[in-house]
């Protein structure tokens, strides 16, 4: 899934999505019900007539960015109040205040809402937090079970949590599995902690999860992390990294990452990368991204963000290939030598501050 963080995907619009053939993008709760607030794209047809994306939404449930981004918040069993990092306005949100929100963008796939500990977290924090997690998932599941959710032909996916700790981890995955959900994300990873232990709880959480549900780990999409995730049994994934990286005029290729403001760029003619068949490549040169950026052209930004979008599309296209094949581990080697130690790029979650 591309990030659209506020309801678009930065520098690009719906028919470059459709274009893109990307048939989900994430958009964050937090942020649209700040602004423009859910009863205004209620009005507009939800996000799908808002924005005029033919595809499908999943959105969020605004828990994380309220523990990362606003600064004065205070956890009640009830939910979170917290400061408005746009106005200063005190607001309220709860698994109920959050399904409703969700429900009125008239989102494909509602996330329940979850607290998302930091990385590295105190021990003795991970068993409260997961309390109030699990009680949170119940209430969310609840009200949308209640408020017509499954009449309106959308789904609910639950979240793991457990912090850091395994044994909380793979109970959290079971708990949550129990409550039977359309599909699974595995939430609170990917907030700073070596991508190793990242992959050590997927282990010991992703047997926990239904096979025949989707499995989606949040947050995650350097190219490395999504193929060996992938073996892992993760389904879904959603980043900020390819569209982040190209604003700042770094392009994904086949053959690593590529930074092209470098000089040695300046009158290189060759695609962005020879082995995409994405329009930009097809069309333009690296010399030419590279002059786009130095001129502080807009273009260049909205050319590099179509090229790193279509390169991670078919980087999954060839994922599902490769596993149709029996080679993914030759996949993953492949992109090992591409992205692995020295130029590794690390998954981020939020995009609008
Ligand atoms: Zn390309």
């Amino acid at each position: 899934m591309p990030v659209g963080t506020r309801a678009a995907v930065k520098t690009l619009d719906a028919a470059d999505i459709d274009a893109l053939g990307f048939p989900l993008i994430l958009a964050n709760t937090y942020h649209l019900l700040l602004r423009p607030g859910p009863d205004l794209i209620r009005e507009a047809g939800g996000l799908h007539g808002f924005t005029g994306f033919n595809g499908n939404f999943l959105t969020d449930s605004g828990g994380f960015q309220v523990f990362s981004l606003s600064k004065l918040r205070k956890v009640t069993s009830e939910g979170v109040v917290f400061r408005s990092h746009l106005d200063g306005a005190m607001v309220e949100l709860s698994p109920e205040v959050s399904i409703d929100t969700q429900l009125k963008l008239g989102s494909d796939i509602l996330m329940v809402m979850d607290e998302c500990l930091a990385y590295p977290h105190p021990p003795e924090a991970a068993e409260p937090s997961l309390r109030i997690t699990m009680d949170w998932e119940k209430r969310s599941l609840k009200y949308f079970n209640s408020h017509g959710g499954p009449e309106s032909g959308s789904f609910l996916f639950g979240i793991v949590q457990g912090g850091f700790d395994r044994e909380l981890r793979q109970r959290a995955a079971s708990l949550t599995a129990e409550l039977g959900f359309d599909g699974y994300a595995v939430g609170g990873l990917s907030v700073g902690e070596p991508p190793a232990l990242m992959h050590e709880l997927l282990d010991l959480v992703v047997p926990e999860l239904p096979e025949s549900k989707p499995r989606y780990l949040m947050g995650v999409g350097s190219p490395l992390e999504v193929v060996r995730a992938v073996a892992q049994g993760i389904d879904l994934f959603d980043c900020v990294l390819p569209t982040r990286l190209a604003r700042h005029a770094v392009l994904l290729t086949w053959k690593g990452k590529l930074k092209i403001r470098n000089q040695v760029y300046r009158s290189d003619f060759l695609p962005p990368d020879p082995d995409c068949s994405c329009p930009v490549c097809k069309r333009y040169s690296r010399a030419y991204l590279r002059y786009l950026f130095h001129a502080g052209e807009f273009t260049g930004m909205r050319l590099a963000t179509l090229h790193n979008l279509a390169f991670m599309s078919s980087l999954m296209k060839e994922i599902r290939q490769a596993i149709r094949e029996e080679r993914l581990a030759d996949l993953i080697r492949k992109i090992e030598v591409a992205y692995g130690a020295g130029n590794s790029i690390h998954s981020q979650h939020d995009d609008a501050i």
